[in-house]
C-alpha cells in the first residue's frame, strides 16, 4: 500500500503517517526528516537543502526526486509506505507516478489533511520535533510524557528553526502556490480523501484508517 499524506505545513501529516505507519506496518517516508538528517550530518546534500529549508522555499525538484526514489528502493518498503511532505509540486508527482508504473504500482491513497491557516501558525510555534526519531509533539495538544524529551527514543527535543512565525508564513505561500494544486492532480486519479484535520489526534486517526481499511 503507498500513501500519500497531503496538506499544509503544520497540518498533521507527519504525527497521522506516525500512527498508520504502527497500525499497518508500513515504512514512514519523510523528505523534510531525511533533509534534517543531511543537514546534522553536515553533507553536501544537507549543505544544499539547507539553503531553501532557512527560508522556507522548496528545495529543487530534481534534488528532492533523486532522494526519495532512492529511499524507496530500499527494503523496508517493499510491503508498502507512507510519504510524508512528499510530492510538493505537480512535477514530483509525475515523477513518482512514472516510477510506479514502472513496477505497475501506484498510490493507493491520497489524504489530504484539511487545517486552516489561521491554526497553522499557531501549530507551528508549539510543535516540538525529535531531531533523531522525527516524533513531533505540540507544548499545549500533544505534550511528551516528560516535559522536552521524545517518548520514543529518548532524545531532547528541538523547535524547528523553520517553525519561526515568518519561515511559517512563507511556508504557508508556498504550499498554497506549489503544493495545494496535488489535491486537484490525485482527485483526477480518483484516490483523494480529505479529512477535517483540525479534530484531536485520535478521532483524525480514526478516520483516516475508516478511509484505509473501508
Ligand atoms: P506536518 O507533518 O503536517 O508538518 P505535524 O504532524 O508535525 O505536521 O504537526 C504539526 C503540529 O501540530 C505539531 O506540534 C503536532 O504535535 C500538532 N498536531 C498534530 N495533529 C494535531 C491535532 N489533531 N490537533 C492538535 N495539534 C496537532
Ligand atoms: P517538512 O519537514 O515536510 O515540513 O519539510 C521541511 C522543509 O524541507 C520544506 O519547507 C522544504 O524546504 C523541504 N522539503 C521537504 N520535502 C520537500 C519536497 N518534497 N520538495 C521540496 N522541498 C521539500
Amino acid at each position: 500500500m503507498i500513501i500519500v499524506m497531503l496538506g499544509a505545513p503544520g497540518a498533521g501529516k507527519g504525527t497521522q503517517a506516525d500512527l498508520i505507519c504502527e497500525e499497518l506496518g508500513l515504512a514512514h517516508i519523510s523528505t523534510g526528516d531525511i533533509f534534517r538528517a543531511n543537514i546534522k550530518n553536515g553533507t553536501p546534500l544537507g549543505m544544499e537543502a539547507k539553503k531553501y529549508m532557512d527560508e522556507g522555499k522548496l528545495v529543487p525538484d530534481e534534488l528532492t526526486v533523486r532522494i526519495l526514489l532512492d529511499r524507496v528502493s530500499k527494503d523496508d518498503c517493499k510491503d508498502g509506505y507512507v510519504l510524508d511532505g512528499f510530492p510538493r509540486t505537480i512535477p514530483q508527482a509525475d515523477v513518482l507516478k512514472e516510477a510506479l508504473n514502472k513496477s505497475d504500482e501506484k498510490v493507493d491513497f491520497a489524504i489530504d489533511v484539511e487545517v486552516p491557516d489561521e491554526d497553522i501558525v499557531n501549530r507551528m510555534s508549539g510543535r516540538r520535533s525529535c531531531p533523531k526519531c522525527g516524533a513531533s509533539y505540540h507544548i499545549q495538544y500533544l505534550p511528551p510524557k516528560t516535559e522536552g524529551i521524545c517518548d520514543h527514543c529518548g532524545s531532547e527535543l528541538i523547535h524547528r528553526e523553520d517553525d519561526k512565525p515568518e519561515t511559517v508564513l512563507n511556508r504557508l505561500n508556498v504550499y498554497h502556490a506549489q503544493t495545494q494544486p496535488l489535491i486537484d492532480y490525485y482527485r483526477g486519479e480518483g484516490v483523494l480523501h480529505s479529512i477535517d484535520g483540525t479534530k484531536p489526534r485520535d478521532e483524525v486517526f480514526k478516520a483516516i484508517l475508516g478511509i484505509l481499511k473501508a
